[in-house]
């Protein structure tokens, strides 16, 4: 690694598209979950303090150089160099904070996958020091697991708040506790519910995450139920759904394949949200910001949008057949965004000439039926 390069870590929320990445931990200090493949095979590690600090003065020297080059060349800003430097970068780092600065460079992301795993007088110090040399930063997130939220003290979480941790990012997926346990989680519902009540006293905003579909055709009921209820005692400020991917090098990729775990096709995961957001009786706002998501649209803030919320899955439901697979096989291939879209009839025509071209591959039946496994392959493209 160069003295102008940052080690970035694999993932972020879709939330922080615009976020500086800083990787204060490598991988995942639990790896166990069945349905993720993200850091299998890697060792978690703790960063030296010092070294998250030398990337943090490594993006501050970026930057000015970055506003110097600004001035010189009359843009007069950082945002016009920002602006200059992406179509021209001289490196994958210079990229990335030429982007961050380009969108404001107010706010930042934590990587990897448990941040709040790091001892909080460390973690303090590194969000301090990236407050005041980098004094635009407005807004910093991370990643945490439920269960280290609820072995922190509420004042260790409290510090971290008053140092500038904003909002936590937690991988709730169910509030199921045979289906946590299925699937090697880590975690029980009652760890849920301690983890999250506790950031949301501590002041940081909380997002969790519901992995839809994650109950396959056996469990999908009880997932969406006791996921709500669990949902309801945390009153997260943000609930956020994707939907289950299926990837080689995820334990789960094989229980598929041997069928021991059988998926659920989109109109089972469909009735499945309906029945979590029927449950749901917080405050929270509901939002499907991933591309997995087959209805997008689902997005509201509870209770007061709970109506329009389902109305979206009771017009789907109320399409026929033949249209709800159209719009399943518009949505996976990524010509539709929203229900609406299978009202434009050049989009129409493109979904349909591509379920001709998967029948010419022999893989519709008899009755019009695309093959499931063509579908989710089509969704798992954007994985
Ligand atoms: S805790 Fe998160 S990152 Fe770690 S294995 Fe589970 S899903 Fe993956």
């Amino acid at each position: 690694m160069t003295i102008d390069s940052l080690e970035l870590g694999p993932i972020r929320p879709p939330s922080e598209a615009s976020s500086l990445l800083l990787r204060v931990t490598r991988n995942c200090s639990w790896n166990r979950c069945k349905f993720c493949h993200i850091y299998k095979g890697k060792r978690f590690e703790l960063r030296p303090v010092a070294d998250i600090k030398q990337d943090i003065l490594t993006v501050k020297a970026i930057q000015d150089k970055l506003k110097e080059a600004a001035l010189k060349a009359g843009y007069g800003g950082g945002v016009g160099a920002a602006a200059a430097i992406l179509n021209n970068p001289l490196s994958e780092t210079h990229f990335n904070v030429a982007l961050w600065l380009y969108h404001g460079g107010t706010s930042v992301f934590l990587q990897d996958a448990n941040t709040l795993i790091m001892p909080t007088p460390d973690l303090v110090e590194v969000i301090k020091f990236l407050k005041e040399t980098l004094p635009s930063i407005t807004r910093i997130t991370s990643y945490g697991r439920s269960k280290t939220a609820a072995k922190k003290k509420l004042s260790e979480l409290k510090a971290l708040r008053e140092a500038g941790l904003d909002r936590l990012h937690i991988g709730l997926e169910s509030g199921y506790d045979p289906l946590l346990a299925y699937m090697d989680k880590g975690v029980t519902a009652a760890d849920h519910i301690a983890g999250g009540k506790k950031i949301v006293a501590s002041g940081i905003s909380l997002s969790e995450y519901v992995l839809l579909g994650m109950g396959g055709k056996k469990m999908w009921r009880e997932h969406a139920t006791e996921t709500a209820r669990v949902l309801n005692e945390i009153n997260a400020d943000f609930i956020r759904v994707r939907t289950l991917t299926i990837k080689e090098g995820m334990p789960l990729y094989d229980e598929v394949k041997s069928g021991q775990f059988i998926r659920a096709s989109d109109e089972e995961i469909v009735a499945e949200e309906k029945r979590l957001i029927e449950n749901l009786d917080c405050r929270s706002h509901f939002v499907s910001d991933h591309i997995t998501n087959l209805l997008q649209e689902i997005e509201g803030r509870l209770p007061d949008d709970k109506e329009k919320m389902l109305a979206v899955i009771d017009r789907f439901q109320a399409l026929s057949a033949e249209e709800r697979q159209n719009f399943r096989l518009g949505r996976r291939i990524g010509i539709y965004a929203a229900l609406d879209d299978l009202n434009d009839a050049s989009k129409h025509g493109l979904v349909a000439q591509a379920v001709a071209k998967v029948a010419k591959n022999g893989k519709v039946a008899k009755n019009g039926k695309v093959d499931e496994e063509i579908i989710y392959s089509f969704m798992e493209r954007f994985i």
